[in-house]
């Protein structure tokens, strides 16, 4: 193999890598949290903040919602947006999971 060869080899890989990488990222970032995910179930992420589990969850207050957590990548009005905790997939702006934190400011 050349030394040309190799060069465009390695790029080659390289831009085969940011493609799977590009692809994985976006397939993340597109859909919906299922409520039975088993990352969700972990976090106790719920479509309705009213409908977390009290028993498990004492410190939860029903005015803890995604669309006022620190996480929740939209605005206060938007019906659903991507979450980081659940890698961008869309949470439900009046959901709530227990890794929620008040959005500052
Ligand atoms: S981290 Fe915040 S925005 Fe994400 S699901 Fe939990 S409460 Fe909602």
């Amino acid at each position: 193999m050349t030394i040309q060869n190799r060069r465009v080899f390695i790029l080659q890989t390289a831009a085969a890598g940011c493609t799977i990488a590009a692809g994985s990222a976006f397939a993340q970032g597109a859909g919906k949290v299922d409520p039975k995910d088993a990352q969700a179930v972990a976090l106790g992420y719920v479509e309705d903040s009213a409908k977390a589990d009290k028993a498990k969850y004492p410190k939860h207050t029903p005015d803890q919602r995604c669309n006022n957590c620190q996480l929740y990548q939209g605005k206060v009005a938007d019906a659903q947006a991507p979450c980081g905790v659940f890698g961008g997939k869309q949470v439900v702006g009046k959901g709530w999971c227990s890794a929620w934190v008040k959005k500052a400011g």
